[in-house]
């Protein structure tokens, strides 16, 4: 059984993680007390909002690494390469349809 946890932030500016006032699984004992709580658990994403066990700073956010590399494991965020990617599919059906109107005669 585990005590609720809260996503706290640890210092302004700093990571968010699991805290609770009880110890709970994988918890350690915190070096302040934020809340009343002073149980540390997991690191959470602000992006995805997932706990993981590390996060690193990006842009001012505190990221996972899914996120921090753009491999999101959920959402639909898309890297560069793929916006890209999927802006030239747009191109082209943008250019195929032009044809094709090209294409008809005029009456
Ligand atoms: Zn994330």
């Amino acid at each position: 059984m585990n005590p609720e946890t809260k996503n706290v932030r640890t210092w302004p500016g700093g990571p968010m993680r699991q805290m609770s006032a009880e110890r709970f699984s994988g918890s350690i004992p915190f070096a302040r007390e934020i809340d009343s709580m002073s149980n540390a658990g997991r690191y959470v994403c602000e992006t995805c909002r997932l706990t993981c066990g590390g996060v690193l700073l990006k842009d001012g956010c505190w990221l996972c690494d899914a996120c921090a590399t753009g491999k999101a494991r959920k959402g639909r965020q898309m890297t560069p390469e793929q916006r890209l990617a999927a802006g030239a599919r747009l191109t082209l059906a943008r250019q195929a349809r032009q044809t094709a109107q090209d294409d008809q005669p005029t009456a």
